[in-house]
């Protein structure tokens, strides 16, 4: 096995088991590691750090997979880390819910691989070169634990790019999945088009935080923008809502939205769908007088990094102040940012400047976070990302 130096002084994280070792902490390469190869991670006097994945093209030179020396890293080790995860779910997987995140990357101790279920289906994204390397043992250990009818590989383009991966879009084992495989999540059904959706298909770090929110619908005028395939919306018609307005810019999520209301026999004529960009349909909205009870705002990731949060909260705050403008007095807005470089206290920030921009008065009376399929480590808080408030707005 290669041995890679630290730099001297740069122990700490380490020491603190953070996931990522920067290339600059890097001392000394001893030999010529090929990308995702595993490798010893030494200190300046030679003592043992870790054991990790080495790549020499990302900014990320190593990903640490396992402090104690003793402890092998093989074959054995990546079995095991995926069934502790698939097992972690347990509590998540029951007869209303069948899709959920089984594995989540650094959180669960694999650093570039995240794996959703979609009923019988898996879908994978493989994002660092090492774990591209191990995919066969996965691949196994997934088909003996859960005997999928088929695993996808979804992999995003960009996080490849940065580890001089290709882009993949392929069967990894099994059968294709259908152009729509059902889910249930919270007791409905949705279509996931797990090859041609965003992301891998379906934002199910969202189920909580749907089912929460819509237990405030019975009887509103809702408005679910950023709908996609309609998670808020039909929770919210579901839990007795009285109408809801479902906006995104996407056209293939507005047609799925609409089978999604049709397989779940919920009743069409409550919902509007409109296709348009949200802040342009806000100002409509706005022009027009209309009002709503209950508002959803659930946009992209605005500030992909710590450097675009100023802009990135320019942006969250236009948005909030728009959809405040549009409440009935005592009206709820649930609002996320799903940012990882915006933390709660800064959305909080970004609310109260909205409200004052507004005009408004805002009471934050619930604080909505990731779910249990997307764990934090402890030894990695850049995993918490998902956040939400739900504010009552006079
Ligand atoms: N709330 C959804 C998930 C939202 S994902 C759920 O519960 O499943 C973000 C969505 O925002 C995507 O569907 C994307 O098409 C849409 N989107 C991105 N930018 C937009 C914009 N400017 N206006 C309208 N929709 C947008």
């Amino acid at each position: 096995m290669i041995d890679v130096i630290l730099k001297k002084g740069k122990e700490k994280a380490v020491l603190q088991r953070h996931p990522w070792l920067f290339s600059g902490a890097v001392e000394r390469v001893k030999g010529k590691p090929a990308n995702g190869d595993i490798v010893r991670l030494l200190n300046d006097r030679g003592g043992f750090m870790a054991y990790g994945f080495y790549n020499g093209q990302s900014r990320v030179a190593l990903r640490l997979l396992e402090w104690d020396e003793a402890v092998e890293v093989n074959e054995d080790w990546f079995r095991r880390k995926v069934a502790v995860a698939v097992a972690g779910r347990g509590n998540i997987l029951n007869e209303s819910t069948n899709t959920c995140r089984l594995v989540f990357s650094e959180a669960d101790y694999l650093p570039g691989l995240i794996v959703d279920k979609y009923a019988d289906y898996l879908a994978v994204q493989v994002l660092t070169s090492g774990i591209e390397n191990v995919m066969p043992i996965i691949i196994d250990e997934l088909q003996k634990l859960l005997k999928p009818e088929g695993i996808f590989d979804k992999s995003d383009a960009g996080s490849r790019a940065h580890e001089g991966l290709d882009t993949i879009n392929q069967v990894l084992a099994g059968k294709h999945p259908p152009e729509l495989v059902t889910v249930i999540e919270n007791g409905l059904t949705y279509g996931i088009n797990i090859a041609e959706g965003q992301k891998s298909g379906f934002y199910c770090d969202q189920r909580d935080n749907r089912r929460i929110t819509a237990q405030h619908a019975k009887g509103k005028k809702v408005l679910d923008c950023f709908s996609y395939t309609g998670g808020f919306t039909l929770n919210a018609l579901k839990n007795g809502a009285a109408s809801v307005t479902s906006v995104d810019s996407s056209a293939l999520a507005i047609e799925t939205l609409k089978k999604n209301i049709a397989l779940n026999k919920l009743d069409a004529k409550k919902v509007t769908t409109i296709q348009s960009d949200v802040n342009r349909q806000l100002r409509t909205f706005r022009e027009q007088g209309e009002k709503f009870d209950l508002i959803v705002l659930d946009p992209p990731k605005y500030a992909p990094s710590r450097s675009a949060l100023d802009k990135a909260s320019r942006a969250y705050k236009d948005l909030n102040r728009l959809a405040m403008y549009l409440l009935e007095p005592g009206g709820l807005l649930a609002t996320f940012s799903c940012s990882g470089a915006m933390d709660i206290d800064t959305f909080k920030q970004v609310l109260a400047w909205a409200a004052l921009d507004a005009g408004k008065e805002v009471q934050f009376i619930y604080q909505f976070c990731q779910p249990e399929d997307h764990p934090v480590r402890a030894s990695f808080p850049e995993g918490e990302y998902l956040k939400g408030l739900l504010c009552r707005v006079y």
